[in-house]
């Protein structure tokens, strides 16, 4: 683990050096307050400190008081070493964010007590972050595809909404569902399915641009959200993902599938007063006529009067 050492002392601070290198440490060092932030501003940053409280321009005390200011999400330990031993600068130190404050002469062993203490902490708080973001994962991420799930979708579709009453701009929806996917199952298999589905999803995600989303709807139906855009391009977008899915073959366990999906698009105008279920419904209503027409094609619900 890496621990950011400050001290404006050479002496003391080489000797130092030398005993955490020895205890296994990774030492960024530095001879400033100021130094000691700009360096835990970087990527990658210790986030075991041992700072001197007496350092010209700004001491370890105030470069917890800084960090603790700027309340950053990754916890960070720090150790300030001082040359008081008085109760008053000992609780003005911890009441400044320090979390330990050790007297000099520095005893190695209880510095080495407090380092330990401290890099404990922040092993939990990384491990109680790295489970955070697994759940965020879980609970957005659709387990066969990797892509969004209906939930995420829905959350971005109503952000986008939001914004386009702001902006006036207009949003549009695509409602997209695989053609006789019953048949692909019944035939090949459900393991041929999802193979079926996931290569849908990656072909969809692939073709869109960045700021454009695709979620997983439902088993073999995916809502993709398109930010600003006119009823013309929400059909051009359309059309390109209908003619990626129709281009080639799909890999299934036992060979290759030609595969076709069908469209329904909806736009929502700045104006519009539609809820997004309003808007899904429209966008369904056109996918089922995509479908009556004979699949493989893209029908645009009627602009909103
Ligand atoms: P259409 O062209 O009218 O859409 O016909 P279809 O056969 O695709 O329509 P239908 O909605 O009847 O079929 C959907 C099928 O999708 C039914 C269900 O078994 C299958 N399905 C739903 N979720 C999954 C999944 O996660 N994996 C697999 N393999 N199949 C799924
Ligand atoms: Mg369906
Ligand atoms: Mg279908």
């Amino acid at each position: 683990m890496k621990i950011l050492l400050a001290n404006n002392n050479s002496d003391e601070r080489a000797q130092l050096k030398g005993t955490l290198v020895d205890w296994g440490y990774e030492v960024s060092e530095c001879g400033t307050g100021k130094e000691a932030l700009s360096l835990l501003a970087e990527e990658g940053a210790p986030k075991l400190l041992v700072l001197d409280s007496a350092m010209p321009e700004m001491s370890g005390i105030e470069v917890c008081q800084e960090l603790r200011f700027q309340q950053s999400e990754e916890y960070r330990y720090s150790i300030v070493l001082s040359e008081s031993d008085k109760h008053s600068d000992l609780v003005m130190g911890l009441q400044s964010g320090a979390d330990e404050f050790i007297v000099k002469p520095v005893n190695m062993m209880e510095l080495q007590l407090r380092i330990r203490a401290g890099r404990r902490l922040i092993e939990l708080q990384e491990t109680l972050l790295e489970a955070q973001e697994a759940l965020r994962i879980q609970a957005t991420q659709d387990f066969l595809t990797g892509i969004n799930n209906r939930a995420a979708i829905m959350h971005m579709l109503n952000q986008e909404m939001n914004r386009t009453s702001r902006t006036k701009n207009s949003l549009g929806v695509l409602m997209t569902d695989i053609d006789k996917f019953k048949s692909v199952n019944d035939t090949y298999g459900h393991p041929a399915g999802d193979a079926v589905i996931k290569e849908v999803a990656h072909r969809i995600k692939d073709t869109l641009r960045e700021y454009d989303a695709v979620g997983r709807f439902g088993g073999e139906e995916f809502l993709i959200v398109f930010p600003e855009i006119s009823h013309q391009d929400l059909m051009s977008m359309g059309n390109r993902v209908r003619e990626i899915i129709a281009k080639s073959p799909m890999a299934i366990p036992d060979g290759e599938l030609d595969i076709t999906m069908s469209f329904g698009g909806a736009i929502l105008t700045g104006e519009s007063k539609l809820s997004d279920e309003e808007l899904i419904a429209r966008a369904d209503e056109a996918l089922y006529e995509a479908k009556e027409g004979g699949r493989n094609k893209v029908c645009m619900a009627p602009l909103e009067e």
